[in-house]
């Protein structure tokens, strides 16, 4: 059995239900389907408006990821950034205007420093200003020996 939905040519609505869709033909053809309304037999199936949804049910909002109460560290590839107060801005001028003077007044020795460092703390070469690069074991390494030194400034500028 199907159950069609019917209007006549005075657009009277109406259900009917049939053995199946030819017989549903069959019957109209012959005019055997009349509207119950004001008896036409000319009718025919109703274009059936589509179930719209209801547009007025609010969609659940998307979870808000809660961020973690502790942050991990952020990794390695990261560049940190900020937004930096004029004082802050102030002191990364200052920054850069130090690796400035470190980099022009000193002697670059790349990946020689930490032997180079070693050479001016104990005294086997002249005291002068050095700077070069150093791997964080190698730093320790230094440090843990007394020699003091410092990480350059390194700006975001450095890394176009
Ligand atoms: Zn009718």
């Amino acid at each position: 059995m199907i159950r069609y939905t019917l209007a006549c040519e005075r657009q009277h609505s109406f259900e009917s239900w049939f053995q199946n869709s030819a017989a549903y033909d069959k019957q109209a053809k012959r005019g055997l389907v009349t509207c119950p309304v004001c008896n036409s037999s000319k009718v025919e199936k109703a274009i059936m408006a589509p179930r719209l949804a209801r547009a007025d049910v609010p969609e659940p909002p998307p979870p808000v990821p809660t961020p973690p109460a502790a942050a991990p560290p952020a990794p390695q590839a990261k560049t940190a950034v900020a937004i930096m107060s004029s004082q802050e801005r102030e002191l990364r001028q200052k920054l850069k205007e130090l690796r400035d003077h470190v980099t022009k007044n000193a002697n670059y020795v790349g990946p020689k420093f930490p032997e180079e460092a070693r050479k001016i703390h104990y005294g086997e070469t002249e005291h002068r200003s050095i700077y070069g690069e150093a791997s964080p074991d190698e730093a320790k390494a230094l440090h843990e020996e007394g020699i003091e030194f410092h990480p350059l400034p390194i700006l975001p500028d450095d890394q176009n």
